[in-house]
């Protein structure tokens, strides 16, 4: 699939095409086996006799794309049988996130992920510039604001809880149905143990799976090393550290202290610390892509364009950090807003879902290799 332009088919085409090849892959894997250690995909595989969409979707959601399979398979291009299961399983991943999406009429927007997203962030930007300059002058907004509850006479607090509460609410609520339909679909319906559900948590908080069998990935450079590895994991607990300084910071406001906070203020360091996580992820992942991935040609890079919202907002949250007891911290907050309002809206609609998909594949892969333990 990876020399085809997938702009010239439909979705449901793309889907059967893809599906298809991964189950013709996942059948000489099957009966070869030399693979079996790398990683979840092959254990989950050798449970399986016929491959059909969902058990393929299933697989295609375990694949971290590591390359350590295509490095070692004797079956890869130019060989007759033109094994490569990372490519199989990155084009089949990309289109099951807009077949399981909540509401299906969205699917589209991960055709075109980055005209959206971006026009999405224009909007968001715009609307908190107009509103601003509108709800006081344009003065105010190139004023320097400081002291306890700076920001706020700019936006007041309500207005941006109002804002943020409704945009997260639905991203969670899309998200949550979205993934509920992946479940449903790829999951046999049997009652899960706690201890399936810790397994995958532990598998997702370690990221087990993306050691490449234990060398590492195969990023650009075709060695194999723990750069993405390290990557994803400041990506992903950099964005929780964000999180918690968000959370901390409403907190702090309802017991009346109100931002501005010191640097030394855990609000301040932990958004730093995240910050830094969001910076330095996801400009390692731009920079270590697996070689596996290059050359597709698919109409939208998803990855890409999450990675960039997430430059965005985190190179935006450290401006308004390093301007905001000078006249342009209206602009900064206000640029700053709009790129998380737009990060918001996105997470439906983008990479993010990869890692809701990813755990709900461990959780099924731990539930199954338990029972398959106990015979
Ligand atoms: S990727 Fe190649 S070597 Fe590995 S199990 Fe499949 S056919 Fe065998
Ligand atoms: S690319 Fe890595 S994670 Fe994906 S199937 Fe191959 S070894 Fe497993």
């Amino acid at each position: 699939m990876s020399d085809v332009n997938v702009s010239d088919f439909n979705l449901a085409e793309l889907t059967r095409m893809d599906q298809d090849e991964a189950a013709r892959q996942m059948s000489i894997c099957n009966a070869c086996r030399y693979c079996e250690g790398l990683c979840a995909v092959f254990p989950a595989m050798e449970l399986r006799r016929a491959f059909d969409g969902t058990d393929v979707d299933y697989l295609s959601n375990l694949c971290h794309n590591c390359g350590a399979c295509y490095d070692a398979c004797q079956y890869a291009p130019p060989h007759e049988f033109g094994i490569n299961v990372p490519q199989a399983m990155a084009d089949l991943r990309e289109n099951s996130y807009p077949r399981y999406v909540w509401p299906a009429a969205f699917s589209g927007l991960f055709t075109r992920n980055a005209f959206w997203i971006g026009l999405a962030a224009v909007t968001f930007v715009a609307a908190f510039i107009a509103g601003v300059i509108g709800w006081h002058t344009a003065g105010a907004m190139f004023a320097t604001h400081t002291g306890n509850g700076a920001f706020y006479r700019l936006i007041p607090h309500g207005i941006l809880v109002a804002i943020f509460g409704t945009l997260l609410g639905y991203a969670i609520l899309a998200m949550a149905l979205s993934v509920r339909r992946f479940w449903r679909a790829t999951h046999g319906g049997e009652p899960l143990a706690a201890g399936s559900i810790r397994q995958a948590i532990h598998d997702t908080a370690t990221l087990r799976y993306l050691h490449g069998g234990g060398p590492g990935c195969t990023g650009v450079s075709g060695r194999p090393s723990d750069h993405r590895r390290w990557c994803h994991h400041a990506t992903a607990y950099g964005f929780v550290l964000c999180l918690a300084s968000t959370s901390l910071a409403t907190v702090c406001h309802y017991l009346g202290y109100e931002a501005p906070y010191p640097v030394w203020h855990p609000v301040v360091i932990l958004g730093v610390l995240g910050g830094i996580g969001l910076i330095a992820g996801p400009i390692g992942l731009l920079t270590g892509r697996p070689a596996s991935a290059r050359g597709k040609s698919r109409p939208a890079d998803i990855g890409l364009v999450f990675i960039v919202m997430l430059l965005a907002t985190s190179a935006s949250g450290l401006a308004v950090l390093i301007l905001r007891a000078t006249p342009l911290m209206g602009l900064a907050l206000t640029l700053h807003l709009g790129i998380v309002a737009a990060l918001f809206v996105s997470l439906p609609y983008g990479k993010f879902v990869h890692g809701l998909h990813r755990v709900a594949a461990l959780v099924r892969h731990a539930h199954e290799q338990r029972a398959a333990a106990r015979g």
